[in-house]
């Protein structure tokens, strides 16, 4: 490390592999060491450390934007403290919270005594540290947060089920409102057609709460509903027997673990047992819908991503032999292998020869996955309930695993295709799994009706 050039060394301090304090502590150990070499006449050890300290606390203030999110704006206005920036993967492209500069976030349920009982009978050998789950993402921060008691509320973003996974991770309300709900104005876009702001609690009532903070019309995003939007408390819900829940068939997808299958069809008798008419239902373009994701994803990645070029935004590379070698070497130091990947499928998806068979058959389908719900709902169901992710949180070291890597761009699968089509979804917390990790279920509810996604959710939770 101490070899390294200044480059890499800011590099590696930006992506965490190094911190400020202990690349100075090294510098020092090595300089003691060799003393013999008369090199230094004096060693300033106290206040290099302290220096060390202050650009460490630097780094992590990170950066500070210039203007507040209206989101953010809303919450100050109503006399929310806002505790600080919670972690997430890089331009919130993941599920897993493990992609981001400040290195991997923590399920909190890592360290319960539950999941510490199980994983500890069956391999004592295993260090701990090899064990602890990944806390899902991409706003796996704001849900460890929210989880471990350290806030009452986060924020997060959702445009393929960020805020939901790591809900139903972490065991926690995530709740993605309907498109168009809630002004995106300061959220760094991913997909602009799909993303909103997600809201992360303890209970749903606290979700319901926020909601009312955050809803409204926003000037400075066009694509916000002008209907003056009425916050609402939640009202106890007694009797269910006039709900109709929708159980989507192909929702059981493979990979759907024997655990999840079983809670999901459990939370359905309980609709039932109660008086609800719980009924099967197809959404019959489901299994395009991952692949069209992905289409969209990366187009819209393409061209949002296009703005980071170093000259108006963020990382700016010290390489200045030309403009377009600046452009370059900003690029591939400032975005990891998942948002280049992106990038360029992306931008492989646009080519001129490739347009209309990738982005606009793509948009096409994701018509069709929006029609199928519209169809399911004008058929009289109320609410669709299914399962939030495909298992309960694995271990880091298996995350990252390169053949699960491949396998992750699975992950949204469940969660999709309600921000295809715009339409209000929230993890609700179930139960807790063999291994002690939470499990969460999904209800999705039709466009601005959060009010009655919620209720349910309540009467559920
Ligand atoms: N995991 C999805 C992706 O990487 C979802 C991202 C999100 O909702 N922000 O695209």
């Amino acid at each position: 490390m101490l070899r390294a050039s200044l480059r890499q060394i800011s590099l590696a301090l930006k992506e965490g592999r190094v911190t400020p304090t202990e690349l100075c502590q090294r510098c020092l150990a090595l300089i003691r060491s060799t003393q013999v070499l008369n090199a230094y006449i004096t060693v300033a050890e106290e206040t290099a450390l302290k220096q060390a300290e202050e650009a460490e606390e630097r780094y992590r203030r990170g950066y500070v934007p210039p203007y507040n999110a209206t989101v953010v704006q809303k919450l100050l206005d109503q006399g929310a403290v806002l505790l600080g920036k919670t972690n997430l993967d890089e331009f919130a492209m993941g599920s897993g919270s493990t992609d981001g500069v400040f290195g991997p976030v923590r399920n909190p349920w890592s360290y319960s005594r539950q999941y510490k009982e199980k994983v500890a009978s069956r391999s004592d050998s295993e260090p701990e540290n090899s064990n602890w789950v990944i806390a899902g993402g991409s706003s796996g921060g704001s849900a460890a947060a929210v989880s471990a008691f350290t806030c009452f509320a986060a924020l997060g973003s959702d445009t393929g089920g960020s805020t939901r996974n790591p809900a139903a991770h972490c065991g926690v309300v995530g709740l993605k409102p309907t498109y168009g709900l809630i002004s995106r104005h300061g959220l760094i876009p991913l997909v602009n057609s799909m993303d909103v702001p997600g809201i992360l609690t303890r209970c749903v009532d606290d979700a319901a709460v926020v909601l009312g903070t955050l809803a409204g019309h926003d000037p400075k995003d066009s694509t916000t509903v002008q209907d003056t939007f009425q916050p609402f408390a939640l009202p106890s819900l007694t009797d269910v027997s006039k709900l109709c829940v929708g159980i989507p068939k192909e929702y059981h997808v493979p990979g759907l673990s024997s655990e999840i299958l079983a809670v999901w069809s459990k939370a359905a008798d309980l609709f039932k047992n109660a008086g609800a008419k719980v009924v099967e239902v197809s959404l019959p373009h489901t299994c395009y819908s991952i692949v069209c994701y992905h289409v969209l994803c990366a187009a819209e990645v393409a061209s949002n991503m296009a703005r980071f070029d170093g000259l108006e935004y963020g990382h700016r590379s010290d390489v200045n032999k030309s403009t377009e070698s600046m452009y370059a070497a900003t690029r591939r130091e400032g975005f990891n292998d998942v948002v280049r990947g992106r990038i360029l499928s992306g931008n492989y998806f646009l080519l001129k020869q490739n347009y209309e068979d990738y982005f606009v058959k793509a948009q096409k389908v994701r018509r069709l996955i929006a029609n199928d719900f519209v169809k399911v709902f004008g058929s009289g169901i109320d609410i669709l309930l299914t399962p939030t992710t495909l298992s309960d949180a694995v271990p880091y070291v298996e995350f990252i695993k390169e053949d699960n890597r491949t396998r992750s761009t699975q992950d949204d699968i469940l969660t999709q295709a309600a921000n295809m089509a715009g339409l209000p979804a929230v993890n609700v917390p179930t139960a807790l799994s063999g291994r002690g990790l939470p499990i969460g279920l999904q209800f999705i509810g039709r466009s601005f009706q959060e009010k009655q996604l919620l209720t349910v959710a309540k009467w559920f939770e």
